[in-house]
């Protein structure tokens, strides 16, 4: 999981300044933005630093236990920090949004007081009349962790910020699976699926801000459903067809997408459709019916392959990432060994792989035979080693192959660029600044277990 501190518009002329750190997955990303973006009218901007901010907002992830316990540790660092500046006569109000929010809100209030306001991933776009809630409440917090019944999306302005060359748009929210291990139904709430164009709006927007690629985001992305032009509801598929129409819009991604939801048409875009790149996260989490069925997984180790098979034979060169959990209470040994054989049988480009955390609420989490930690550590690490492996094989197969790069951003080194191939691979080139937002040909000469090397032969599209 990663933590990025937003880094949008500053505007050091204005008089209020926000620091957003976000946690977590990708969504948060695009929520930090979209909250950076509501509190723009009330005259925030962006800051890089918590020191001396106006408002601290930390969006946080509930996914795992030790996600949720950073956000505690940072909030010592933040405590000190609005101490410092009630020193100095200044006030800093410290908010928390998302998932850890929503699942610990009044208990998140009692363990640690420096925090004034508490909302969750589904009531952001109240944000405006939540601070002014903090500004006259003189002290007493204020939380609003509600499932409101109007979405969100249609209260939040049009997005202005910039969004990169490679931009993220959520399409759908929330989760009706319930497996057994997962807080996401709990703090996200149920699926919701924004109307198609709504979305092509919105990446329309973003491809005018720059954007040559764009991912659509969901818990269950595959799961979309959204109202159509034509009044009927549009799957997944549809909408990426209907998006791939948008001028300028070269690269497609969706993420993350469940098996269950994969269906004949999302598999026949992967074949027909080119702007939809040849990479897929589907998440299998076990290779081991019985726990697929205690996870509630609701799909069997054959069914996955099969849609592997499919996927593969609508794309051949389309490379696969998934997401796997080891220990889920109950799994044995040779619940284990069906793992590593699913994951040596698919071949994985790169893959997630996580003990599983115990999770307070889900079903898992009160399962008797739970699984000791050092038994999930050595699982963890002899699949970890297996799927190192097949990452480094998927790279070093790309040596001596030429591949169409978008170069996204300044690389770590002076003179380089860091961009993406069509798998969705880091690739480091050299080439000057001016060259970000190019897709340019790029042969690759050296491959790592996380990234490739590569010349830059020509500009494919400028
Ligand atoms: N919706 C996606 C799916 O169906 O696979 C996954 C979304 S979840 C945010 C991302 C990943 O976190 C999951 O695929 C799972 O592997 C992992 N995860 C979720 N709950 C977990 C837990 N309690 N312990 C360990 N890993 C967990
Ligand atoms: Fe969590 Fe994904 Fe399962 Fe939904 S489908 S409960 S988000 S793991």
């Amino acid at each position: 999981m990663t933590q990025t501190a937003i880094t949008t518009r500053t505007a050091p002329n204005l008089a209020k300044s926000v620091y957003i750190k976000t946690y977590g997955c990708q969504m948060n990303v695009y929520d930090s933005s979209r909250m950076a973006e509501l509190l723009a009218p009330l005259g925030f901007a962006v800051t890089q630093s918590a020191k001396d901010a106006d408002l601290v907002i930390l969006n946080t992830c509930h996914i795992r236990e030790k996600a949720a316990e950073k956000v505690y540790s940072e909030l010592g660092k933040i405590r000190r920090l609005k101490g410092e500046k009630a020193q100095r006569g200044g006030r800093m109000i410290v908010a928390v949004a998302g998932c850890v929010a929503q699942a610990e809100g009044v208990e998140m209030m009692r363990r640690a007081p420096c925090v004034d306001l508490v909302f969750g991933p589904q009531s952001y776009h109240r944000l405006p009349e939540l601070i002014t809630r903090v500004l006259r409440a003189n002290g007493a917090d204020v939380l609003d962790t509600s499932f409101p019944a109007e979405p969100k999306f249609d209260f939040l302005p049009d997005p202005t910020g910039p969004r990169g060359v490679a931009a993220f748009l959520t399409v759908q929210e929330g989760c009706n699976k319930f497996c057994s291990f997962c807080v996401v139904p709990y703090t996200r709430g149920a699926e919701y699926s924004r109307p198609v164009m709504q979305v092509v709006a919105e990446a329309r927007r973003f491809v005018r801000g720059g954007a040559r690629e764009i991912t659509l985001l969901g818990q269950n992305v595959n799961a979309y459903h959204g109202e159509g032009p034509d009044g009927r509801e549009w799957r997944l598929g549809e909408l990426i067809r209907r998006l791939a129409d948008l001028p300028g819009l070269d690269r497609i991604r969706y993420t993350t997408s469940h098996p269950r939801n994969v269906d004949d048409e999302l598999i026949a875009v992967h074949r027909d459709v080119p702007q939809l790149m040849p990479f897929l996260h589907l998440p299998v989490q076990s290779g081991s019916d019985r726990i697929l069925a205690a996870m509630n997984r609701r799909h069997t180790v054959a069914d996955y392959r099969r849609i592997v098979e499919r996927l593969r034979s609508a794309r051949s060169d389309l490379a696969l990432s998934t997401d796997l959990i080891v220990g889920h209470p109950g799994e044995s040994d040779m619940d284990h060994r069906a793992t590593l054989d699913l994951v040596e049988g698919v071949r994985f480009a790169q893959a997630f792989s996580f003990k599983y955390s115990a999770r307070p609420g889900t079903p898992a989490a009160s399962a008797p035979c739970q699984v000791p930690e050092d038994v999930k550590s050595q699982r963890l690490g002899e699949l970890q080693l297996l799927l190192a492996r097949q990452q480094r094989d998927f790279n070093a197969a790309c040596i001596g192959r030429t591949l169409p790069v978008l170069l996204e951003k300044p690389g770590r080194h002076e003179g380089q660029l860091a961009g993406r191939s069509p798998y969705l691979q880091s690739v480091h080139v050299a080439a000057a600044a001016e060259r970000i937002g190019e897709i340019v040909r790029a042969l690759i000469t050296a491959a790592s277990a996380n990234s490739l090397s590569a010349s830059v032969a020509q500009v494919v599209t400028a």
